[in-house]
């Protein structure tokens, strides 16, 4: 039988392929560090696991039909308000399992057959696959390294046709980290001012954030009436396995995202939702959670950097090193046989990134010391040949 072409097509999941050949190494004895999956080694806060529990004994086991229970939407809309500066009522939130689900309604939602999709890379590597498994065209905007990966009008302005239909966003980024500042909104509202785009701005690291607050570009008037908010619960909440996500934006989006929602998801679990109002409340696990990932950060990245031939990019937010090795062949491929550390590499983040390896430093301390001392004697070694 012939399968559906543009989902034959699609690409797998770099790096939730090598969570799983991780997984599948460290079951079969092989001590494997594996920083490619961005996943928070943190266990999910009690009060949340606790609420979760309680609902579940009480019975709230049954359907919870529609965008999602009530108190959770009104909580969203105010954590919008509060956080993000971004007004949106109950009816404008859906609640879906994880962002992941969020990203795909809203662009099977938005595209039609061989509209184009602008992504700003390196980028997440869903984003492309998403957009060709709604028959979509996904168009790459290469970043500038030299520019710290600036978002600009002009260089956005240079792949634009009459197909364009929307611009994705990440900020903080995967896998960059870098998050987008003001000056670069201004630059998103000069870009689409007078064009027929909607922005689906993916915010999913926002808590995870080193420089202070991530600006949201549906909290400016220009962009409020164009724009989609995606986040979720998996990062700030160490909530990966519990699958919650939501988008937020305009009802004339969400109302017809609505439609294949009741279709295909018709409601996310209520013991999860209900425990996900109390993840909202939980502001200083967040923090403690922050602190943590800051001081990762800053031994990781500054010990990767000490290494000659490597570049780490000093992350703004999220969890990720970016790093540029000077040296060629398949790097992660390398680091996988020679040092048992997995990294995920650069290509899978858009077309000119080989060269690099995103690793994850949302794990523990004693794991990422020894991935460094790895990494640092197979370069040693591989300089030698
Ligand atoms: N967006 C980005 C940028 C991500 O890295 C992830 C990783 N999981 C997601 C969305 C999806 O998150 P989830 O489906 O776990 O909520
Ligand atoms: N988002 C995480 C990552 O980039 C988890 C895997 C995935 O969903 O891609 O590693």
């Amino acid at each position: 039988m012939k399968m559906n072409r543009d989902i034959e097509l699609i690409k797998d999941s770099a790096s939730v392929e090598l969570m799983i050949k991780a997984r599948e190494l460290r079951e079969s004895g092989v001590d494997i560090i594996g920083l490619a999956g961005g996943e928070p080694y943190f266990d999910t806060p009690e009060p949340i696991k606790e609420r979760a529990i309680y609902e579940l004994l009480k019975g709230n086991t049954h359907y919870a039909v529609g965008k999602g229970i009530l108190p959770l939407r009104q909580k969203i809309a105010q954590k919008l308000y509060k956080d993000n500066g971004i007004a949106v009522s109950a009816d404008e939130i859906i609640v879906t399992p994880g962002a992941k689900m969020a990203i795909y309604l809203a662009v099977r939602a938005c595209i039609n057959e061989g509209d184009e999709v602008l992504i700003p890379t390196p980028s997440w590597v869903s984003y492309t696959e998403i957009v060709r498994a709604s028959s979509g065209v996904p168009v790459e905007v290469p970043l500038n390294p030299e520019d710290n990966y600036t978002i600009m009008a002009e260089v956005l302005e240079k792949y634009v046709t009459s197909k364009t239909k929307m611009l994705i966003l990440c900020s903080p980024n995967n896998p960059t980290g870098r998050m987008i500042s003001e000056k670069e909104i201004q630059e998103i509202i000069r870009f689409v001012k007078g064009k027929d785009i909607v922005i689906l701005s993916d915010e999913i690291y926002e808590k995870i954030s080193y420089i202070g607050n991530n600006v949201s570009p549906a909290s400016y008037q220009q962009l409020k009436d164009c724009t989609l908010t995606v986040n979720g619960f998996s990062k700030a909440y160490a909530m990966t396995g519990w699958r919650l996500g939501y988008i937020a934006g305009p009802a004339k989006y969400i109302n017809t995202m609505n439609k294949l929602y009741t279709h295909t998801i018709t409601g996310t679990p209520p013991f999860v939702q209900e425990a996900a109002v109390v993840a909202l409340d939980c502001e200083d696990e967040v923090e403690m959670m922050q602190r943590e990932y800051q001081r990762r950060r800053d031994f990781f990245v500054h010990a990767l950097n000490e290494i000659p031939g490597v570049q780490a990019l000093v992350p703004e937010g999220a969890f990720y090193a970016w790093c540029h090795f000077d040296m060629q062949g398949d790097i992660a491929q390398i680091l996988l046989e020679n040092a048992r550390v997995i990294g995920v590499p650069g290509k899978a983040y858009g077309s000119g990134y080989e060269q690099f390896v995103r690793f994850s430093f949302a794990n523990e301390m004693k794991d990422l010391e020894e991935a460094v001392r790895r990494i640092r004697f197979e370069i040693k070694n591989s300089s030698k040949v």
